[in-house]
């Protein structure tokens, strides 16, 4: 019989300490060593009727391979994940694993549930590093295969493609930026996600003979209509890079980003490093607008180009902030200020119109709305300044518009998501898919995952019932 573990918290993850690096992009989170997996999935119960598996949007057998990390068995609980999670070591190191599989674990219910995303990154990173590689396919592929175009290589995107080659279809990704991966590259950073983790999924597609056309964009290069035209079917999964403003005055001065904008820059075009394809401005003080995973983000990145001052303005208390407490906990250690209840009025400009401060209004808390959430309102007469040669709006984006503006039959809603049937993949048009945070708008990595998966399944049902 296994031993059980009666450890009330989990098994910590060795970190690097916050000054070393809070002045490089190395990976902050080292994950487990053999030993530490072990002691963690022990604390499993290894339940009959498991609520974690309920939380998975993509149902891992989640007991199933904590059970073999438990005998030791690595390479068999990697298989039981990649069964149903094709990106597991970049689910297991970005999902909000609290408000899904852990957010319903039993042990969290006396005690800190069981650390599911470090167990499920332990055996990605174990079967990269013993150079697991899975099955491929390209063979299959001749002129008679059938043919998929999918728009879009974020995690909805990626995900259907696999899904499809492994279904037999010849997948052809069309991606608009010069290199695959979405927000997984272009947004998050290398010090929560490191690219080389994103290429190796990438190639694992390739093995599978997806084929990724970068530096296309589906509206202007190519139409969704000439798609369907060498397609039997079309996936749009152009996610939502659209930023929000706030529409305050100076808001267009020199210096002022939006969290995309300057995520992008930095991540996946090199600015601030010795070598880079785009400059960034590199600042002193820098504020960043917002409180989401975006915002830690951004406010994580400045402080990494050398920013003295890195200050998070949020117009509601430390206890509504949306981000992840993990990530508010790494920005708070590595000395990113928050200035809570204060709401930026204006953008302050020197005489050549470049970025020096924020003006803000102090707020205070009301009583909570139908969403449940607490109103704010402005206390009058507190009015006040903060230093910022950099600021970076961080408020929510919405999908881009240029599908919408160049495809007809396609229904959008008022936010300028794709309308989904109640399948929730299948669009207005006959023929088009779509999903991810073209359809809900930003939202996770694993629910545009568990998008491009059903989207597979719908196509696969489409194109058979075609003929
Ligand atoms: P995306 O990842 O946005 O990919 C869409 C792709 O389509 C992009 O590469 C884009 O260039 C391409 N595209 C757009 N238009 C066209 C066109 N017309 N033609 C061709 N290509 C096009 N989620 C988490 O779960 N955990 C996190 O920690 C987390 N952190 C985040 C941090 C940041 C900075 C950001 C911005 C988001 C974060 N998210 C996080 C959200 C998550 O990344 C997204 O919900 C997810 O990536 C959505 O996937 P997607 O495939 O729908 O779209
Ligand atoms: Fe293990 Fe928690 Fe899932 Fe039960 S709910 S099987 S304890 S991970």
């Amino acid at each position: 019989m296994a031993k059980f573990n009666m450890q009330k918290e989990k098994t910590p993850m060795p970190e690097l300490p916050p000054f070393e690096r809070a002045k490089c992009f190395a990976e902050v989170a080292i994950g487990y060593s053999e030993e530490e997996a072990i002691n963690e999935a022990q604390r499993c119960l290894d339940c009959k009727d498991p609520s974690c598996v309920k939380g998975c949007p993509v149902g891992v057998r989640i007991p199933d391979f904590i059970r073999e990390i438990v005998k030791g068995d690595f390479y068999s609980a990697y298989a039981i994940i990649k069964e149903t999670n094709a990106l597991c070591a970049i689910c297991g190191r970005v999902c909000p694993q609290e408000n899904q599989c852990e957010g319903n674990c039993v042990r969290g219910i006396k005690s800190e549930p069981v650390s599911i995303g470090r167990l499920e990154r332990f055996c990605a990173d174990f079967a990269a590093k013993n150079g697991v590689v899975e099955d491929k396919n390209p063979e299959r592929i001749t002129d008679e295969t059938p043919r998929v175009a999918v728009v879009g290589s974020g995690p909805a995107g990626l995900t259907a493609a696999g899904e499809l080659a492994k279904r037999g279809y010849a997948v052809t990704v069309y991606e608009a930026l010069h290199k695959a991966g979405g927000v997984l590259v272009y947004g998050i950073p290398e010090f929560r996600l490191p690219n080389s983790i994103v290429e190796r999924e990438l190639e694992a597609l390739e093995r599978l003979g997806v084929k990724i056309e970068c530096d296309t964009v589906i509206g202007r290069t190519l139409m969704v209509d000439e798609l369907l035209e060498r397609y039997k079917a079309v996936f749009i999964a152009t996610g939502a890079g659209l930023p929000k403003f706030m529409g305050i005055k100076g808001e267009s001065a020199v210096g002022v980003y939006s969290a995309n904008e300057f995520l992008t820059r930095v991540n996946l075009m090199g600015a601030g490093r010795s070598v880079y394809a785009t400059p960034i401005r590199k600042s002193r003080s820098v504020a960043v607008i917002g409180a989401g995973n975006v915002a830690m983000d951004s406010a994580r990145v400045a402080k990494r180009l050398g920013a003295e001052k890195v200050y998070v303005v949020y117009r509601r208390s430390e206890a509504e902030m949306p981000a992840r407490k993990e990530e508010v906990h790494h920005a708070m250690e590595e000395g990113i200020e928050f200035l809570f209840l204060s709401n930026p009025t204006e953008v302050l400009t020197d005489e050549k119109g470049e970025a020096r401060g924020l003006k803000c209004i102090r707020m205070a808390l009301g009583e909570p709305g139908v969403d449940g959430r607490r109103s704010v309102k402005p206390i009058e007469g507190s009015e006040f300044e903060v230093e910022a040669e950099t600021v970076i709006v961080a408020l929510g984006t919405s999908p881009n518009p240029l599908i919408k503006m160049t495809t007809e039959g396609l229904d959008f809603n008022r936010h300028g998501c794709i309308v989904t049937l109640e399948d929730t993949v299948t669009t207005t048009k006959d023929g088009v898919f779509a999903g991810g945070d073209a359809v809900t708008g930003a939202a996770t990595v694993i629910l545009a995952m568990g998008a491009g998966k059903k989207a597979a399944e719908k196509i696969d049902e489409y194109i058979r019932l075609k003929g």
